[in-house]
């Protein structure tokens, strides 16, 4: 497929705007493509380059992106950055100084959707001090070969936000529909793999070879997630109910086979190197080749630290030795989802756990079975008074559904009025602060589309603005006086009074008296507070008698 030909297509979804009519436009493209093409078409298509549950990154961040435009449009990077803002998208803005730029330009090599791969990867494969020299020619080759249409599509891809409206939902479903399969087996597949282009491979060999997909050790999968809910609702529902503490601490995955062992936080980067201390404790608790998931706690004294110390351990690479000695870390393990080349997430609950408890040897976090709303009541109260967040309920039939945010866990902890929202964008700082960004736009998302919702300037300490400006910095996309948009990629947990309707701001709410918790680098912005559930918050606030 020509590069050009793929634009095209996704320049007809950008003008679409009923999801059955996009399922139905990708899924006539994707029985025409080749065998190397259509799991690259399908990746693409959601703006993503490489697998889900690969480490690779391209490493382009936007200062690069916008030297190379200004090279190939024989620009001022100063006049790139200026039609950027003035479109407020970088896709366009390409568009545009290509379009000026091909007016004097008579040759281009056809650029195909295989060979744009083949160069992103060699791009994320450069590494090393020159690598940012080198990154930059490759990204001029590119867009030098680009015409103006496929200009605006390689520079989002390259910045990996398509905005064309394709969610990884409708990819699923038009891969369902292209290859006559169940769209349910398609998803399957996706949970274990962790890669759609591999799973729409496999989907036009047929269903069998769906339904006998496993899991890759050092391929992570997704986390299984959990949604609030009552002790009551649970036990009328399912009868005997699995109770766990609610750790305060770092998801992790770790992967263990043979020697080799990698540990995987919940945005499934590799975070190995971050935590020597807590994957000795695992391989000294480990004889098989296993795939584990848990979260790994702060202790002091006893009792549960901050989940802040834990992230700082995160974060921190360089001084790993020094900061062991400070803060111990403890992992809780709680599922199983390979064993010794079996994969194990399709199993309920009650086996994963008799399994893991004869596989791991120490480090399990406790697991109270009972239909008594009394029992589960004392453990609620055991996890708060030793530290904990509060107790996790699991349904005891249920698989492990990779990335579901389903009825099958479900989190009891005391009521806080915090939100995770996604910060968008910010105005800088005053005064002292004058060098940071000082105050930010941070949005909650509705199917995917990301929503502002509030303005947060307090709660933050200077050091804590430093670390935000740091994160951000080579983030921005669009600048307006003293204003500037970011690629939203980092999360805050903001806290507030009260939710009110407000005509402010698009999504009908604003938050009251909003402030800076923390940041959640656990969590990456697919994962922030939904418009629905913000709705579900206030219909509540409403209800509650404090408010009335
Ligand atoms: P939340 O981040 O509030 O949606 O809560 C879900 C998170 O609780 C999971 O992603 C885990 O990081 C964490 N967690 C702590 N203890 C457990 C447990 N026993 N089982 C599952 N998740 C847990």
């Amino acid at each position: 497929m020509l590069f050009m030909e793929f634009s095209h297509c996704c320049e007809r979804l950008e003008n679409l705007s009923g999801r059955l009519e996009m399922i139905d436009l990708i899924s006539k493209e994707l029985p025409g493509l080749s065998e190397e093409e259509l799991p690259i078409f399908v990746r693409f298509v959601m703006g993503r380059i490489f697998p889900d549950w690969s480490q690779t990154k391209l490493g382009i961040g936007p200062n690069l992106l916008y030297e190379a435009i200004a090279y190939v449009a024989g620009e001022k990077k100063e006049a790139v950055v200026e039609k950027i803002n003035s479109t407020g998208d970088v896709g366009k803005a390409v568009e545009e100084l290509l379009a000026i730029k091909s007016q004097t330009t008579f040759f281009h090599e056809d650029l195909d959707l295989v060979r744009v791969y083949h160069e992103l990867m060699s791009i994320a494969s450069q590494e090393g001090k020159k690598s940012q020299r080198e990154k930059l020619l490759s990204v001029r080759r590119l867009l030098g070969n680009a015409r103006p249409l496929e200009g605006r599509y390689l520079a989002r891809i390259m910045l990996e936000e398509l905005r064309i409206g394709v969610g990884e939902g409708s990819v699923r479903e038009a891969i369902a529909k292209a290859f006559g399969v169940d769209s349910a087996l398609v998803e399957h597949a996706m949970q274990a793999l962790n890669d759609l282009g591999e799973v729409a491979r496999l989907t036009r060999v047929g269903p069998e070879a769906l339904n006998n997909v496993h899991i890759t050790v050092f391929h992570p999968v997704r986390m299984m997630l959990a949604q609030a809910g009552t002790i009551p609702d649970m036990i009328k529902e399912h009868g005997p109910i699995a109770a766990e503490f609610k750790y305060d601490g770092s998801r992790f995955q770790f992967h263990k086979k043979g020697n080799w062992c990698r540990m995987y936080s919940r945005r499934l980067e590799d975070v190995t190197g971050a935590l020597p201390d807590v994957i000795e404790q695992l391989l000294g608790a480990i004889d098989h080749d296993v795939i584990i998931d848990g979260e790994v706690i702060a202790i002091k004294d006893g009792r549960p630290m901050p989940f802040q110390s834990v992230l700082r351990r995160f974060r921190r690479r360089h001084d790993v030795a020094e900061v062991s000695a400070e803060i111990k870390l403890v992992p809780n393990v709680f599922d199983i989802l390979y064993l010794d080349g079996e994969t194990l997430i399709g199993l309920p609950l009650s086996e994963r756990r008799k399994i893991l408890e004869i596989t791991v040897n120490f480090f399990i976090a406790p697991q109270v079975v009972s239909d008594d709303p009394a029992i589960i009541g004392q453990t609620y109260q055991a996890a708060l008074d030793a530290g904990h967040e509060g107790i996790m309920l699991k349904v005891l039939s249920s698989p492990y559904s990779p990335g579901q945010r389903g009825k099958n866990w479900i989190k009891i902890k005391p009521e806080v009025d915090t939100l995770d929202l996604a910060v968008i964008g910010a105005e800088w700082g005053e005064g002292k602060r004058a060098h940071v960004f000082g105050s930010f736009l941070v949005a909650c998302q509705d199917q995917g589309t990301l929503i502002p919702l509030s303005r947060v300037a307090t709660g933050f300490s200077d050091e804590q603005l430093a670390e935000v400006y740091d994160l951000l910095k080579d983030r921005v996309i669009a600048k307006s006086g003293k204003e500037v948009t970011f690629e939203p990629n980092l999360v805050f947990e903001v806290g507030y009074s009260e939710l009110q309707v407000s005509p402010t701001y698009q999504g009908g709410f604003a938050l009251r008296f909003p402030r800076f918790v923390r940041i959640r680098d656990d969590k990456d912005t697919s994962e922030i507070e939904t418009l629905d559930s913000i709705r579900e918050r206030y219909q509540r606030q409403a209800n509650s008698p404090q408010v009335q």
